[in-house]
C-alpha cells in the first residue's frame, strides 16, 4: 500500500516537473522567436534614422519594456550630423551622443553585458527619463574590439533581469545591434560625402543634378514653381592672384556657408563649378525668385570676406535666375528640361557679366 502511494506521489512529482520543463522550453522557444524576428527587423533597417526609431520605439513595445535607451560614441558629431538630417530626429527621445568614452567606461569595466538590478548610478546615466525601472540588461556595444556604444533595456519588473538570466541571446542581440548601427554609419557618411563638394561642403555638381531632376518632377506634379539660380563670383581671378589660393579657397568655403545662412533649409546650394554655384529654390514664383536673388547679390556685396591671413576681402557677384512652370514640364522630356534651365540661368547670368557684374539678371526659360 505504502509503496503503491510512494509511485503515485514520485509520479505526480515528476509529471509537475515535466509540465514546468515544458513550459520553461515553451517560453524559450517563444523569446528566441521573437529575438529571431528582431534581428531580422534590424537587418532590414536601410538607414540610422529607421534603426534608432525601431530600437527605441518598436522594440521597447515588442518586448513590453519600460525603458529602452541607446547611447553612442560620437566623438566629432559625425551621427549628430546624419541624424540632423532626419526627420524623425525630434523623436529620438532614449538617444544620447557621447563625445567621451568615459562614462561607457564606467558601466562596462570589463566589456560584458550587465543584468542585474538598477541602483542610482545606472538609473540616473541609463535611464534618465525617469521610467520605472527595476531590473535592467546593459549591453555593451562593441566594434573591432572598441566599445562604441551601449544599449540599455530597463524593465519595471524586479525579476525580468537577473544574474541568473541566460545573457547569450540578449548579448546576440547587442552584435547585431552594433553592426547594423556601424554599417548604416558607414553607407550614410558614404554617401553623404559622395554628393558633398569637399572644399566647399555644399552639393557637388552631380547631387545638383539629381537634385534638379527631383523638383522638376515635384512641380510636374504639384504645380508649384521652382526657381533656378547661377552665381558666378566677379573677378576671381584677380582675388586669387592678389591674396594666393589658400584665400581663394577660403572666399568660397565663406560664400557657400553665406548662401546656405541666407537661404531656406529647403532650397539646395551647390557648387557648380571653380568660382560658380548653382541654386534651386523650390516652390518659388518669378518675383520671389528674383527678391531672393537680389538679396544674396547685396549680402555678398557687403559681406567682409577674410582671407587666410584674416585680411578683409570684398567680393561681388554676378547672378541670373530662371524659372520652371509646370507647362513645361508638359511637354520636355526631364533631362531636356534640366538643360535648358541652367543654360537660361547661365545665359541671364552672362548678360549680367557683359553689363558690368554684381547684378541680377532674369530670363524666361528658353527650351533648346
Ligand atoms: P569674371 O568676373 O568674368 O567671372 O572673372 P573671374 O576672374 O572670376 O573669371 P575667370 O573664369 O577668369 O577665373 C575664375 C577663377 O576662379 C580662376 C581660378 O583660379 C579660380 N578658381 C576656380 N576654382 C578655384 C578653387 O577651387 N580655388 C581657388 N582658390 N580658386 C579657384
Ligand atoms: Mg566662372
Ligand atoms: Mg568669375
Amino acid at each position: 500500500m505504502l509503496t503503491e502511494k510512494a509511485t503515485e506521489d514520485e509520479n505526480k512529482e515528476l509529471r509537475q516537473r515535466v509540465s514546468i520543463l515544458h513550459h520553461k522550453a515553451e517560453r524559450n522557444e517563444q523569446l528566441l522567436k521573437s529575438f529571431f524576428a528582431a534581428e531580422l527587423e534590424l537587418l532590414s533597417c536601410v538607414t540610422l534614422a529607421e534603426l534608432m526609431d525601431y530600437l527605441l520605439h518598436r522594440f521597447k513595445q515588442g518586448f513590453a519594456l519600460s525603458s529602452v535607451t541607446l547611447m553612442l560614441l560620437d566623438p566629432e558629431d559625425a551621427v549628430q550630423e546624419l541624424l540632423d538630417g532626419s526627420e524623425q530626429y525630434d523623436h529620438f527621445n532614449g538617444l544620447t551622443l557621447l563625445h567621451h568614452p568615459a562614462t561607457l567606461h564606467e558601466l562596462f569595466t570589463d566589456v560584458k553585458p550587465y543584468c542585474g538590478e538598477t541602483n542610482a548610478f545606472i538609473k540616473s546615466y541609463c535611464f534618465p527619463q525617469g521610467e520605472k525601472v527595476e531590473s535592467c540588461a546593459l549591453l555593451p556595444l562593441v566594434r573591432q574590439n572598441c566599445l562604441i556604444g551601449a544599449l540599455c533595456l530597463g524593465s519595471a519588473d524586479p525579476q525580468r533581469y537577473n544574474h541568473l538570466l541566460r545573457y547569450d541571446y540578449v548579448a546576440h542581440l547587442a552584435s547585431v545591434v552594433a553592426v547594423c548601427i556601424e554599417n548604416a554609419i558607414s553607407r550614410e557618411t558614404l554617401q553623404k560625402l559622395s554628393s558633398l563638394d569637399s572644399l566647399t561642403r555644399a552639393f557637388n555638381r552631380r547631387a545638383f543634378n539629381q537634385q534638379l531632376l527631383r523638383e522638376i518632377k515635384r512641380c510636374s506634379r504639384t504645380a508649384e514653381s521652382m526657381a533656378c539660380i547661377l552665381l558666378d563670383i566677379d573677378h576671381f581671378k584677380p582675388v586669387n592672384d592678389t591674396h594666393g589660393h589658400l584665400s581663394g579657397d577660403k572666399i568660397l568655403r565663406e560664400m557657400a556657408q553665406l548662401l546656405k545662412d541666407n537661404l531656406r533649409a529647403t532650397d539646395c546650394v551647390a557648387r557648380y563649378g571653380g568660382e560658380e554655384f548653382a541654386i534651386l529654390l523650390p516652390g518659388c514664383g518669378e518675383s520671389e525668385a528674383i527678391r531672393v536673388t537680389e538679396n544674396l547679390r547685396s549680402v555678398i556685396e557687403h559681406t567682409c570676406f577674410t582671407g587666410h591671413l584674416g585680411e578683409s576681402i570684398g567680393i561681388t557677384a554676378s547672378l541670373g535666375v530662371t524659372l520652371c512652370e509646370q507647362h513645361h514640364t508638359e511637354a520636355h522630356d526631364l533631362k531636356q528640361l534640366s538643360e535648358s534651365l541652367i543654360q537660361s540661368a547661365d545665359q541671364a547670368l552672362y548678360v549680367g557679366k557683359r553689363n558690368g557684374r554684381n547684378q541680377v539678371r532674369f530670363q524666361a526659360l528658353k527650351i533648346s
